[in-house]
């Protein structure tokens, strides 16, 4: 008998020999149908694979990531199947799953190329190969069998990634009549394959190396249900509509210019002005919160980032150290704000009267991203974090998370992200060397966390050994209005570097103590925020922070001066207005103006001229009827003050 620890702790029993899927069916048969694969002792093994020695499990679904890597990683398996009968002597490279579906590089053959149209033939195939249920068959198997298999078949991209690996480390996986070198897992067969989508082809150099031969890329998702695929082409249908730099160009929000640079955001006026509103928004909230605003500068002495350990992450693979004409003097563009948050803290003496000292920063930085990781606002190489490092006594941990928690639950609210998952990442109780920091603080941090998300009701999951080295974190994880996911705000506590940087307190006791640092970024960067929220809203942004609230719209040039009568209102009222005066006809008008995305219409003509008033249409919901200036100006304040819930 072999024992089975399961994430909650509990140990049973089994046969030696028992698979992920045999222990899933002794809890139950539900859950044996749903179970793709397993991690057997932190390892993701196939749920078929025999389990041999005592081991810790967990069993994955389809929802966990895990799950679907193996479902997409299994079906890049399949297609190559499909391929491989229709284009007989086809050569394969490698084969992942990605974030969203599969790839497979593939070589077509001298002279033979594979197309678009190709690939409603090949999802064909591949649905009458699922539908066999083929078994996914691990075999250990030696280099040198390796080698010869793969040279008889004539792949020379296998034979080149098999002589890189160490013998007895090298195991094929069959399905039907394909064989792959592959270190799984995969699904038990291919029969849980149920609906498939190839999406489209591209040319990728093998190993991604331009000086290799260019393969061709194929991409392609699947599903577990046909419903599921169906939904998932919708979401993208409707992604592209919302895709933010569409958008952001149409809004003239930001641009970017080679000359500049790549991942070098230019926020243009209106864009501008709408991060300022946010940034105020949010200073607002964490000035009621005791936070104070600091400003430090966008570079700062390598020793410094040596100090706090960022030079050892970012250093050599980020930007390069910038050299002044003094022998010796190297500055490195920030990568992180909290180092110099650290000094600031270090410019006087501290009692454990001055805790918590919340520092808040708009601050900048700078990451080197590669170019093919780049896009649009999402990933840049310079970007501002609304940065905050609160230092507190070990006591204060549980209070102070808790703010931050309602502040970025607040702002959820405010924004209109409906639903949010928040990811609790603990250290690993077996392996607690990796970490620094007591055990005593730990515990402390880590119940504080959990009770925490418990009284605020959040909707969590909790990953055992996923916290930092240098303390436990909450990270929140957003679903936009068309139900993708997106990683936002994160909360971290830090051990680490208030002990780099030897941070003190005088504690009541007179003696001295160090410090607890937490950092917390409730939008992550205000760059990444504003792309999620282009994408959550297509562009409609929330009234108190769209760049135009109303446009007037004279019905002819008669109408010219009431309508500049009526800016100049509104304007005086904070109201961000703008009058379209071009020569068109009214109904023109209408349509271009809400193609802008601009909330309230104000319609002048003759009536509005004689009774003082206008008429008033709302984006996307038409005739709001007429109303006095002041009535509007009232009005737009009151929906203004119910958005930020004042
Ligand atoms: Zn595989
Ligand atoms: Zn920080």
């Amino acid at each position: 008998m072999i024992k089975i620890t399961f994430p909650d702790n509990s140990v049973r029993e089994f046969q030696e020999g028992s698979t992920a899927l045999d222990i899933a069916k002794s809890i139950s048969n539900s859950l044996a149908n749903e179970v793709i694969a397993a991690s057997i002792n932190d390892e993701l093994w196939d749920a078929t694979r025999p389990i041999m020695s005592d081991a810790k499990i967990r069993l994955h679904k389809w929802e966990e990531n895990e799950g679907k890597h193996a479902f997409w990683h299994s079906s890049a398996h399949l297609m190559a199947e499909a391929l491989e009968f229709l284009y007989p002597g086809m050569k394969f490279g490698i084969g992942p799953a990605i974030e969203n579906g599969f790839y497979y590089d593939v070589d077509p053959g001298k002279d033979k190329v594979i197309t678009e149209a190709d690939l409603v033939k090949v999802e064909q195939k591949m649905i009458e190969l699922a539908r066999l249920k083929n078994k996914y068959i691990r075999k250990d198997i030696s280099k040198k069998d390796a080698l010869d298999y793969f040279g008889k078949k004539g792949d020379e991209y296998k034979l080149e990634l098999i002589s890189e690996l160490q013998d007895g480390t090298i195991t094929l996986y069959t399905q039907g009549n394909f064989v792959d070198l592959c270190r799984g897992p995969h699904l038990p067969d291919s029969g849980y394959i149920k609906a498939i989508k190839l999406l489209s082809i591209a040319g990728a150099y093998w190993r991604g190396n331009e000086k290799n031969k260019q393969l061709t890329r194929i991409y392609g998702i699947t599903f577990p249900k046909q419903k599921m695929l169906d939904e998932y082409l919708v979401m993208i249908e409707q992604a592209k509509l919302r895709d933010h730099r569409k958008i952001g160009k149409e809004l003239e929000l930001f641009t970017f210019s080679e000359k500049v640079g790549q991942g070098l955001p230019l926020w243009l006026p209106r864009g501008a002005q709408l991060r300022e509103r946010l940034e105020n928004f949010l200073r607002k909230v964490q000035k009621d919160n005791g936070y104070q605003q600091v400003i430090t500068p966008h570079i700062g002495q390598k020793e410094l980032y040596v100090t706090s350990g960022h030079y050892a992450k970012y250093g050599k693979d980020s930007f390069q150290p910038i050299h002044t004409p003094v022998e010796g003097e190297e500055f490195l563009l920030k990568p992180m704000n909290c180092p110099h948050h650290c000094e600031i803290y270090k410019c006087k003496p501290r009692s454990y009267k001055d805790l918590p000292l919340r520092l808040a920063e708009f601050g900048t930085v700078y990451r080197y991203e590669q170019s093919g990781e780049l896009h649009g606002l999402t990933r840049v190489r310079g970007f501002t974090q609304d940065d905050a490092h609160l230092f507190c006594r070990p006591d204060q941990i549980k209070e102070e998370f808790i703010k931050v928690i309602d502040i970025i639950l607040y702002i959820f609210k405010i924004l209109d992200f409906k639903e949010y998952t928040a990811q609790i990442s603990l250290r690993d109780p077996n392996n607690k060397e990796k970490y620094i920091g007591t055990d005593e603080n730990w515990e402390k941090a880590e119940k504080a966390i959990i009770e925490v998300t418990k009284e605020r009701n959040m909707n969590t999951i909790v990953e055992i050994g996923e916290a930092a080295f240098y303390g436990p974190k909450l990270d929140f994880m957003v679903k936009d209005a068309i139900g993708r996911r997106w990683q936002l705000g994160t909360i971290q506590v830090d051990y680490n570097l208030p002990e780099r940087f030897e941070l003190e307190y005088i504690g009541e006791d007179d003696k001295r103590h160090r410090p607890v640092m937490i950092h917390r970024a409730p939008f992550g960067s205000l760059e990444r925020f504003v792309a999620v929220l282009i994408e959550h809203t297509a562009g409609k942004f929330p009234l108190w922070l769209t760049p135009d609230q109303a446009v007037i719209l004279p019905i002819s040039e008669k109408f010219h001066e009431y309508a500049e009568k009526i800016f100049k209102f509104l304007n005086n009222c904070d109201i961000r207005t703008l009058v379209d005066f071009r020569n068109e006809k009214i109904g023109k008008k209408i349509r271009d103006n809400e193609l802008k995305r601009i909330p309230y219409l104000l319609i002048v003509g003759e009536k509005e001229v004689e009774t003082g008033t206008i008429a008033v249409r709302k984006q996307g919901e038409g005739d709001k009827g007429s109303m006095t200036l002041e009535k509007f100006a009232e009005f737009i304040d009151f929906e203004i003050k119910k958005q930020l819930a004042l």
